[in-house]
């Protein structure tokens, strides 16, 4: 995977059941409550489909790389 997918937590309102969580096909993001969804690294395939769900643009994927660095 070269791509990792980053959650902006003060981009997501956290008033509302996160859609993305729904699309995620590997079970890779979990919500608790209204929070801002999580991430599991080890699930996740970088396939970006939770992102184009998140409207607020609260999930991106960057370059594992760069994300490995910050
Ligand atoms: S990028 Fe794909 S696999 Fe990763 S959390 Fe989003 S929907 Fe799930």
């Amino acid at each position: 995977m070269n791509k990792t997918l980053e959650v902006r937590k003060n981009f997501c309102p956290q008033n509302h059941p996160c859609p993305a969580v729904r699309v995620c096909p590997t079970g890779a993001l979990i919500q608790k409550g209204y929070a801002a969804p999580e991430v599991n690294p080890d699930l996740c395939t970088g396939c970006g489909k939770c992102v184009r769900q998140c409207f607020p643009g609260a999930l991106r994927l960057v370059d594992a790389a760069r994300a490995n660095a910050a």
